[in-house]
């Protein structure tokens, strides 16, 4: 059986990286997301085991210590790793699987895996990467001024990867997305 694919998705924290992965999935269930494990506290509405795996800072290191994540890094503050066995198992299975994760661990795996497609999400401009921090109402207020001050050399970044997508208007975004998935390589 063919393998499947691996596919990093990355960009800046409130960028629209969870809105068009879970578009895109609803359209093409053949796709795999890839649920991380954090040490993140859940946000209201979030549910362990699908949104990700929340665990303590002990639990966390002994994942890494194991060899049980593919990546990690920390992001403002708090630890996000990719379980390796699931993403082992699908791929060995034939299914391509989606990794939405920030720009450190997208590093990681682009090096580890030059073979993975890599897609830098791009907000039409700082301002607007603002106001959908604060329109989406999940984070503090410092949260969002780190993950500002962060968004600004993730951005520096993009041309790292093997394509950008800008998320302005969404639809169009997806449509992007889906081209760079899905047109023969
Ligand atoms: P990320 O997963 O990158 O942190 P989210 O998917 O949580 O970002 O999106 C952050 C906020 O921006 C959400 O409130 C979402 O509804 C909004 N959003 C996402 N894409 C767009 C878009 N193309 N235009 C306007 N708002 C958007
Ligand atoms: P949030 O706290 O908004 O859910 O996520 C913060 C950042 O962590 C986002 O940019 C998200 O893509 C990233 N992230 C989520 N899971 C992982 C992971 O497994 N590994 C890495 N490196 N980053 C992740």
């Amino acid at each position: 059986m063919k393998k499947g694919r691996l596919i990093v998705m990355t960009g800046p924290s409130g960028v629209g990286k969870g809105t068009l992965v879970r578009s895109l999935l609803k359209d093409h269930p053949e796709l795999h997301l890839s649920v991380s494990v954090t040490t993140r506290s859940p946000r209201p509405g979030e549910i362990n085991g699908q949104d990700y795996y929340f665990v303590d800072h002990l639990c966390f290191q002994n994942m890494i210590e194991r060899g049980e994540l593919l990546e990690w890094a920390e992001f403002t503050g708090n630890c996000y790793g990719t379980p390796l066995i699931a993403v082992k198992e699908k791929i060995e299975a034939g299914i391509s699987v989606l990794l939405e994760i920030e720009l450190e661990g997208a590093r990681q795996i682009r090096s580890t895996f030059p073979s993975a497609l890599s897609i830098f999400i791009m907000p039409p401009s700082i301002d607007e990467l603002e106001r959908r921090l604060r329109g989406r109402g999940q984070d503090s207020e410092d949260a969002i001024r780190r993950r500002l001050m962060r968004a600004r050399a993730e951005m520096d970044a993009a041309s790292e990867f093997d394509f950008e997508v800008i998320n302005d208007d969404l639809d169009f975004a997806l449509r992007r997305l889906e081209s760079v998935l899905y047109s023969p390589v």
